[in-house]
């Protein structure tokens, strides 16, 4: 079977950046499992992954604009590190989640001394060129439940609905 929109693929993956580190991998864990056509990967990797079938390999380099976006300066800002009380131990490159318009936005605290804390709201990848290699492990038809709440149902994550 062929990878198609509303198929369930699963995939192993090694992201690495414009030198060759290694940003991510599903090495020594389980095949990413996603539904194609959703949106639930970058844009540039699912075109890239498009009409390929199991024991296909794809190698495909993605711009930020078919990655995680163009850094936005304006998603980075400071805060009273009173804002952060409750935390024991802040540092940089902590995660947290903040309520922004409606959604919760992912900040990542990029500096920080006394009185202030500067946070990133960017995609950690945003703005970044990337490479992925990717093997496809298995391509299945979703099930009208997997459609309709927009994700991959086996593996172990157990969830409510
Ligand atoms: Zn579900």
């Amino acid at each position: 079977m062929q990878v198609a929109k509303n198929r369930v693929v699963s995939i192993d993956y090694t992201l690495t950046g414009e030198d060759g580190n290694v940003l991510d991998t599903s090495k020594g864990d389980e095949p990413l499992a996603y539904i194609h056509g959703t949106g639930e990967i970058v844009t540039g990797l699912e075109d890239a992954l498009e009409g390929k079938g199991p024991k296909d390999h794809v190698s495909v380099t993605v711009s930020p604009e078919q990655g995680y976006g163009a850094r936005d300066d304006a998603v980075v800002f400071t805060v009273p590190r009173s804002q952060f009380r409750g935390v024991d131990e802040l540092e940089v490159g902590m995660q947290f989640e903040v309520q922004g318009d409606g959604e919760g936005q992912v900040v990542t605290v990029v500096a920080m001394d006394e009185n202030e804390v500067t946070v990133d709201g960017n995609h950690p990848l945003a703005g970044l060129t990337l490479h992925f290699d990717v093997d496809i492990v298995d391509v299945r038809e979703a099930t009208p439940d997997e459609i309709e709440h927009g994700h991959v149902h086996d593996g172990h994550a157990e969830h409510e609905h």
